[in-house]
C-alpha cells in the first residue's frame, strides 16, 4: 500500500505517520530525511540539490521528483510507502504521475489531514518548544509540570515567535491555496480520504487506521 499523507504544520502529521509505519510497515520517506541522506552519501541529485541549499534557493521540482523516483524504486518500498511532504504543488503532483507510471509503484490512498484555523490555533499559539532536547508542550492541553521549564531535561522553554494567530493564518492559506489543487487531482482519481484532526490525537489515529485497513482489506 503506497500512502501520500497531505495536511499543514501543526496538525499532528509526524505522530501520525509514525503510528501508520509502525502498524502498517511500510517505508517512511519524508522529503527533508531523502534531501538529508542524498547530501549526505554525495548522490548526484544530492549535489545539485545541496548546490541550491547552500544559496538559499528551492531546490528545483525536476530535481526532488527524481530523487523521489529513486528512494521509492529502493527495496524497502516494495510492500508500500508513507510519502510525507511530497507532491507539495499541482505540477509535481501531475509528475508524479509520470514516476508511477515508470516504476510501477503509484500512490494508492491520500490521508488528508483537516483541520480549522481555531483547532490550529489553539495548538499553536500555546504551543512551547524546549530548545535543548526539542520536546513539544501545550501550556493548556499538554503543560510541564514546573511553568517554562522542560519535565525532560530541565531546560528553559519557548515560544516561537511566529506562533501567533496573524502569522498561522498566512502559514494555513498559503498552504490550502498550494495544496487545494493538489487534494482535487488526487480526489479525481477516487484516492483521498479526509480525516478529521481537530480530535484528540487517539480518535485521528483511529480514523486513519479504520480508513487503511479497509482499503487493505477492499
Ligand atoms: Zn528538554
Amino acid at each position: 500500500m503506497n500512502i501520500l499523507i497531505m495536511g499543514p504544520a501543526g496538525v499532528g502529521k509526524g505522530t501520525v505517520s509514525q503510528s501508520i509505519v509502525e502498524t502498517f510497515h511500510v517505508a517512511h520517506i519524508s522529503t527533508g530525511d531523502m534531501f538529508r541522506n542524498a547530501i549526505k552519501n554525495n548522490t548526484q541529485l544530492g549535489m545539485e540539490a545541496k548546490s541550491y541549499m547552500e544559496k538559499g534557493l528551492l531546490v528545483p521540482d525536476e530535481i526532488t521528483i527524481n530523487m523521489t523516483k529513486e528512494r521509492i524504486m529502493q527495496d524497502d518500498c516494495a510492500e508500500g510507502y508513507l510519502l510525507d511532504g511530497f507532491p507539495r504543488t499541482l505540477a509535481q503532483a501531475a509528475a508524479f504521475e509520470d514516476i508511477a507510471k515508470e516504476t510501477n509503484r503509484p500512490i494508492d490512498v491520500v490521508i488528508d489531514l483537516t483541520i480549522s484555523i481555531d483547532q490550529l490555533a489553539e495548538r499553536i499559539v500555546n504551543r512551547e518548544i524546549c530548545k535543548n532536547c526539542g520536546e513539544i508542550y501545550n501550556t493548556v492541553s499538554k503543560p510541564s509540570a514546573v511553568k517554562g521549564i522542560c519535565d525532560k531535561c530541565g531546560s528553559p522553554l519557548v515560544h516561537r515567535a511566529d506562533d501567533n494567530l496573524e502569522s498561522l493564518q498566512v502559514r494555513l492559506s498559503e498552504y490550502d491555496k498550494l495544496t487545494a489543487p493538489v487534494i482535487d487531482y488526487f480526489d479525481a482519481k477516487g484516492l483521498v480520504i479526509k480525516v478529521n484532526a481537530g480530535q484528540s490525537r487517539e480518535a485521528v489515529w483511529a480514523d486513519v487506521k479504520q480508513a487503511l485497513e479497509k482499503f487493505v482489506n477492499d
